[in-house]
């Protein structure tokens, strides 16, 4: 095994050990040594860096990690951890993909652009910056998408870990599990904005505009996701393209959920304040493209 090898062998081997350790604190500093002593890049016996946190820090030796070159993220880490800051503060080194609810909307189409023009960079962040996320999560953007297994939120925006907060339910309903999760985003990550997207060909959408008689035949609870839908999509207008009528129904419900949401105090509170956007969002499969419903007219209850 080489040098680079054996250290990240011994990082694993103090995060297994982290984990089975008996009070939070134990588990918080351990994990902060082994983050400490992975960013030094030293070959380091777990039981020596845990009693020598600072000894191995003062004599820093770049390593290539086994998980790839260090990044510029991982040198400012290192530097953090030597001058000894605190948690907080090496949390906080993370440069924030967005700052405005305006910035968080265009990092959105940027990454879907990324995407559907099959440039995606799948942003997978390096192994010890995953590590010391362990320390806080900084999504930038909170999504209510469809469960659909066609739309998974992050590779649809090109976005990585700790980047998006998604909450997936079928038919992206804004209900009281799912509002409490985006409360949650909004008042405690600080999250700049709120996207309720749905779907091209949305199996919840096709369910809700079937006749009463044929939705009762389904199970109980998949009955109340088709009732939070059906209201926005029974008066959808006679038109006659099937594919454009399904469009316009999963619009209606995604306008009716955005409007919800809106209505969501904590989100009330937010938009008020400039924190916040919370916009509607249609993504295509066949294209891989989002469209955006930004705004009044866009998202205009009929
Ligand atoms: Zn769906």
């Amino acid at each position: 095994m080489d040098t680079t090898a054996a250290i990240y062998g011994r990082v694993g081997f103090a995060f297994r050990k982290a984990s089975m350790a008996s009070t939070s604190a134990d588990i918080t500093m351990t994990k902060i040594l082994a983050i400490a002593c992975v960013l030094t890049g030293l070959a380091w016996n777990t039981a020596a860096c845990a009693e020598e946190p600072a000894k191995k820090a003062a004599a820093p030796t770049p390593v290539a990690a086994a998980d790839g070159p260090l990044t510029e993220m991982d040198l400012k880490l290192r530097e953090a951890l030597v001058k000894g800051a605190s948690m907080e503060e090496i949390a906080k080194l993370k440069e924030p993909l967005a700052r405005t609810p305006q910035e968080a909307i265009h990092a959105l189409k940027s990454g879907n652009s990324r995407f559907f023009g099959g440039m995606a960079r799948r942003p997978e962040i390096s192994a010890n910056e995953r590590r010391a996320q362990i320390l806080q999560q900084t999504p930038f953007a909170v999504v209510l998408g469809c469960s659909d297994s066609r739309v998974p939120i992050e590779l649809v925006f090109d976005q990585g870990l700790g980047d998006i907060f998604a909450v997936r339910v079928a038919g992206q309903i804004v209900d009281p599990g799912t509002a409490g999760s985006f409360e949650y985003a909004v008042k405690h990550l600080k999250t700049k904005v709120l996207v309720i997207m749905g779907h091209e060909g949305c199996g919840a959408v096709k369910a809700a505009m079937l006749p009463a008689a044929e939705q009762k035949a389904e199970p109980e609870h998949v009955r109340y996701l088709l009732d939070q839908i059906t209201p926005a999509v029974t008066n959808i207008a006679n038109i006659r393209d099937p594919k454009a009528k399904m469009r316009e129904a999963v619009m209606a419900n995604i306008r009716k959920h955005v409007a919800l949401a809106k209505e969501n105090p904590v989100v009330k509170a937010a938009v008020a304040t400039n924190q916040l956007a919370v916009v509607g969002a249609f993504y295509e499969i066949s294209s891989g493209q989002v469209d955006f419903l930004e705004t009044e007219e866009e998202l205009r209850l009929n």
